[in-house]
């Protein structure tokens, strides 16, 4: 069965949220312009991104070395991307003329034959898709196509869809099964989901047959990822690429034959993303199959409670079910906006709410946290739990970062991030030609259609303070279709009022199905109950095993040394724990409330002794818990998400 659900533009979407409107505005008044600065390297505390310089040196415009992160130019495209989508949004217009500029200079750094790609035009011109584990030209590839498709569909002008066009067509000529076509396939997934995107601006299917035949080449025998890079000597362009395995890029198996997230976790987001399109695409039932077998072991088995993947630091990957440590995982921001790439699509193929229910919980965590309140400081790796002074570089836990930092030599995360929030909007309405869907329940407006009637949907959230969300829908005509409401896991024993009446609607795939008929305006009233609750991990989870973590809706909390003190691992609670909701922070956006409870902390009795006959004692202390979402946005220190359990 095809779905034909989509989301509606952007520009018919409003978000009213305290807290999402915060990273909204804040999206547009100062990350783009902060983001800006940085990718033209003017902020001298701040690590250098020569992202635009590469362009200007490929233009043939500035004679110097081209310097940077091989795939550097994703960050121009991924700016892009966030300003189309503010642009969209009817924000961040003063910017356009910027982002013009930007798309000329793109244009003159492309080459005639179309390809476009700073680090192989200037320093290795010879070596064009001869290294495609390592080279990354058809992922910045997909990021070019991205910011083409989002930047055409918020502006109207073509000339950055043109450029995107002949590069994707020049893709579509060097990669295929003919005599003299390059039959590999993406080192690092992402264009194969553009060119499903390409494939709808444009209708010009033979995109989306080349994102099908990237995913089909990837996994057959012999590996050409592996077989190339062993023709491509021991000179890497990654030093750590000398572990490569079948596994870490997914070509262990043809796609369609996984069933287990393996390797790379953002490699792995992407390829799945693009697994669900092309199922959805092609009516491909082999291929959703395996989307949903992976599903199953990502969020059943490898995923932490804060949406966070990838359990190695080495090689930000995958490992094996319930292998989930806390303080030296990788949980790569951008691995997170992978997962709610992919639950989105799989709730388009499925048209089933539950896949948001991990959306929801990857942007409320780890995406969230990725970002400071300010939108200047970010997070690549997501510990659930920091000891600031074992950070240490040169050792195992080099790649965790006690705070927020200002950029990174590889920078994805940050536009990453940023084109997920500035594209929220998407995540929470979709519709298809019966309803209207609500994936999530925050606080905005929606002016569409459904056939002849103009509707406007008003969704007013007051689910964290009140337990309550209401949404009035407006029609100007009568028009008969449904409201489809995904009803939170959280939110037990909802009660539905519509026009002051009770109703029980149908639960459908986790909506709540209301039927609209007539002209006018109506409330519908959901009401229920949320408590902060402790949760446990599986048994199998050796790293939280007796630990508990505590959640108030979607929103995981943590512990921070500011409010508690050092020594947070001493901590124990109880699963019967009362827990208070307090006022929040004034310092922190989106009024969403503290949580407070009794905790006790554990010594040992050794005194000043490293080792000595244990003498141990509980001393009770009161604790305060913020939302791991907004953690490190006030004094810097340590934190803790599992605090052990006193059983
Ligand atoms: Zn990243």
């Amino acid at each position: 069965m095809k779905t034909n659900i989509v989301t509606p533009a952007l520009r018919n979407i409003k978000i009213e949220d305290p807290l999402f409107a915060h990273y909204s505005d804040m999206i547009s008044e100062k990350l783009l312009p902060y983001q800006w600065d940085v990718l033209n390297d003017r902020l001298p505390e701040v690590e250098k991104s020569y992202c635009v310089r590469n362009f200007r040196i490929a233009a043939g415009e500035l004679d110097d070395e081209r310097l940077g992160a091989i795939f550097c130019d994703t960050d121009a495209y991924k700016w892009l991307e966030t300003l189309a989508f503010c642009i969209e949004s009817g924000r961040g217009k003063d910017f356009e003329p910027t982002a013009d500029e930007l798309i000329e200079l793109i244009g003159r750094a492309q080459e005639d034959d179309g390809y476009l790609n700073t680090y192989f035009s200037v320093c290795h011109p010879d070596r064009k898709w001869k290294n495609l584990a390592e080279g990354h030209e058809l992922y910045c590839a997909g990021h070019l196509i991205e910011a083409a498709v989002a930047y055409y569909g918020a502006t109207g002008k073509r000339r950055i869809l043109d450029i995107a066009v002949k590069f994707a067509d020049l893709i579509c000529r060097i990669f295929g099964q003919e005599e003299g076509q390059v039959k590999g396939c993406a080192g690092h997934q992402e264009i194969e989901l553009a060119l499903i995107k390409l494939s709808r601006v444009t209708g010009n299917k033979a995109y989306a047959e080349k994102a099908r035949y990237l995913l089909d080449i990837r996994g057959q025998s012999p590996n050409y990822l592996v077989d190339e890079l062993k023709r491509t000597g021991k000179d890497r362009i990654f030093p750590e690429f000398k572990d490569y395995d079948e596994l870490y890029a997914q070509s262990h198996l043809p796609p369609v034959n996984q069933t287990t997230a393996e390797g790379h976790a953002v490699r792995a987001m992407y390829m799945y993303s693009a697994m669900a399109d092309v199922a959805r695409e092609f009516g491909d039932q082999n291929m959703k199959n395996a989307c949903r077998s992976i599903w199953k072991n990502v969020t059943e088995k490898r995923m932490y409670i804060t949406g966070g993947l990838g359990s190695s630091g080495h090689l930000e990957r995958f490992t094996a079910d319930y292998d989930l440590p806390n303080d030296r995982m990788y949980c790569e921001s951008c691995a997170s906006v992978g997962l709610m790439m992919f639950g989105a699509r799989m709730a388009a193929l499925s048209g089933d709410a539950r896949y948001y229910d991990i959306v929801e919980k990857a942007l409320c965590n780890t995406v969230l946290a990725g970002i400071s309140a300010e939108g200047d400081k970010y997070f690549y790796v997501n510990p659930l739990e920091i000891w600031p002074d074992n950070c240490i570089a040169g050792t195992s836990m080099a790649h965790v970062k006690p705070v927020r930092q200002s950029w990174f030599g590889v920078a994805c995360c940050p536009s990453n991030i940023a084109r997920t929030l500035a594209s929220l909007g998407q995540y929470i309405y979709a519709q298809d030609e019966k309803s209207i869907y609500i994936n999530q329940i925050i606080s905005s407006t929606l002016e569409t259609r459904m056939k002849d009637a103009a509707i406007k949907l008003r969704l007013c959230s007051e689910l964290m303070d009140k337990n309550r969300f209401s949404l009035s829908i407006q029609a100007d005509r009568a028009q008969s279709f449904t409201i489809r409401i995904r009803v939170p896991e959280y939110l037990k024993n909802p009660v539905f009022v519509l026009e002051g009446k009770a109703i029980a609607p149908v639960i459908e795939n986790g909506y709540a199905v209301v039927a609209v008929s007539h002209a006018g305006s109506q409330t519908l009233e959901v009401s229920g109950s949320i408590t902060p609750r402790w949760m446990a991990a599986n048994t199998n989870v050796r790293a939280d095993l007796g630990s508990l973590a505590l959640m108030y809706g979607p929103y995981v909390y943590c512990l921070e040394e500011t409010d508690n003190g050092k020594l947070l691992s001493n901590i124990y609670v109880s699963a019967d724990t009362q827990v208070e909701i307090g006022n929040g922070f004034d310092t922190l956006p989106g009024a969403l409330p503290s949580l407070h409870f009794e905790g006790c902390r554990l010594e040992s009795g050794t005194g000043d002794k490293l080792y000595a006959e244990p003498s141990f004692s509980f001393s009770s202390q009161r604790l305060t818990a913020v939302p791991y979402a907004l953690w490190c946005n006030r004094e810097p220190g340590e934190m803790q998400v599992w605090l052990k359990a006193r059983i």
